[in-house]
């Protein structure tokens, strides 16, 4: 079926008859499936119901399709790459776009993170990163080094890897002990010092040398790798005070631990950057990233590592296997061929430029929200927005579900609520229109909810 034939389709093609058999991830499935909020194409900065009601995408999706939806020459890509290559593997052999991509993200990464391995998620990303981190102290010589330090409401996948180090209680406390040997730095969040901050709050550096204390707890040489997000994106957009992460830098580098920036979120222009480790002066030694590499339109994700890291696994016999790491969709030819036509589409619309020329306008949209009733405090940073409203008659998450609800079938756009706190992830290409519509509706939700 073409894609004109596919947004042709009618209704009653697109609404299934029944919603059981989906157990949909981190959804409340009653509550949805009694009013459920059905999508059915996409195009550009809007989203359709099957009835044809637009929807204003004001979440890149889920904080990835960047270059928004259904962005042609990415389209384009990914069908000629299905009738040429379907799959290939890539263990042990090789198909060329997976070489191509790898040097294309290389070229757009800090300079020394030269190398990239493919994985299909952020949480494969995190989980690889940390592997290879692990194994990396191995090989230097350094194996005592096993301990992993994570943050308070970091958020980093779902892998067992990923919620050991993530600082999310309840994505955490039902699924047994964990990883081992994993500490946690404090969250850089204190409403107290840093409400109604737009960008990096000037308050919390500080923050950074809890490591220090962490490091003095147990002993450096027992201590592999520290993991942060630069703006912590899915518990609300916590964006790194400034010289946060260059403390961290300096701590990580004097005991010789390694330091992982979790770009899933913040990758490929959300804060108008293809890294946030450029927008911050700070390079790490390994970057994650996922969701934006193809715009979201194939699953796809990474890991970036320092040529050094690299090349410490390349010293053994030629022909014995560097890395035990892999999955069978690594570098699926289908993603990266949409990997490659996306960054064409970044660099021909100048998308992460315009994303930081556009930083201000939507800095100022957003904070117009602050005198709502029941705006506790707003943070934006990029491209990004965390609203946190005051829960109704004291019960948390209800209000934010209700703005949810809302926001789709009352007002016809899209926002991410994660408790009573509400997030705002356009695509880059959201016009200075469209950034006035949508946080006039999101005004109209905070006040329909208050
Ligand atoms: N790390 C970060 C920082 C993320 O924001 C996410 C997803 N929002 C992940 C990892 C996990 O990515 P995925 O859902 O693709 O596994």
């Amino acid at each position: 079926m073409s894609l004109d034939e596919v947004m042709e389709r009618t209704a009653a093609d697109l609404v299934p008859n029944d919603l059981e058999a989906f157990w949909m991830p981190f959804t409340a499935n009653r509550a949805f499936k009694k009013r459920p909020r059905l999508i059915s194409r996409a195009k550009d900065m809007h989203y359709f119901a099957p009835d044809g009601r637009a929807v204003l995408d004001g979440t890149a999706g889920l904080w990835c399709t960047n270059a928004g939806h259904n962005r042609a020459p990415i389209v384009e890509a990914i069908r000629n790459a299905a009738t040429e290559l379907d799959f290939a593997p890539t263990f042990q052999y090789g198909h060329p776009t997976a070489f191509t991509l790898a040097s294309r993200i290389a070229d757009l990464a800090p300079a020394g993170l030269d190398h990239v391995f493919f994985c299909n998620s952020g949480s494969e990303a995190v989980d690889t990163a940390l592997k290879i981190a692990l194994a990396y102290q191995n090989v230097i010589g350094q194996g005592a080094r096993t301990r992993l330090i994570g943050r308070e409401r970091g958020y980093h996948g779902v892998g067992f890897g990923g919620i050991s180090v993530g600082g999310i209680v309840p994505n955490r406390r039902a699924f047994g002990t964990l990883l081992a040997g994993v500490d946690h730095l404090p969250t850089t969040y204190d409403r107290a010092h840093q409400a109604f901050t737009k960008g990096e709050p000037a308050y919390g550096a500080h923050f950074a040398d809890e490591l220090e204390r962490i490091v003095g707890l147990h002993d450096p040489s027992t201590i592999a790798a520290v993991i942060v997000e630069p703006m912590a994106g899915s518990t609300g957009v916590i964006p790194a005070p400034q010289g946060y992460l260059q403390r961290l830098r300096d701590i990580c580098d004097k005991y010789g631990i390694l330091l992982i920036f979790d770009e899933v979120i913040t990758g490929f222009g959300r804060l108008g950057h293809a890294f946030a480790a450029e927008r911050y002066g700070v390079t790490p030694d390994l970057i994650t990233f996922a969701k934006g590499v193809t715009s979201g339109a194939v699953p796809m994700g990474g890991v970036l590592a320092r040529s050094s890291i690299h090349d410490a696994f390349m010293r053994g016999p030629e022909h014995v296997i560097e890395l035990f790491h892999g999955y069978t969709y690594s570098a699926h030819p289908l993603a990266c061929a949409a990997g490659i036509a996306t960054l064409d589409l970044y660099a021909k619309e100048d998308l992460f430029a315009r994303a930081r020329k556009i930083e201000p306008i939507w800095a100022d949209a957003v904070m117009s929200l602050r005198e709502q009733p029941g705006v506790l405090d707003i943070r934006t940073v990029g491209l990004t927005a965390g609203i946190d409203l005051a829960p109704k008659d004291g019960k948390p998450g209800v209000r934010g579900y209700q703005a949810l609800e809302t926001a789709f079938h009352d007002l016809g756009f899209m926002v991410r609520a994660t408790g009573d706190t509400l997030a705002l992830t356009p695509p880059l290409i959201i016009s200075e229109d469209q950034i006035g519509e949508l946080i006039e509706k999101t005004g109209k939700v905070i006040a329909a909810t208050a």
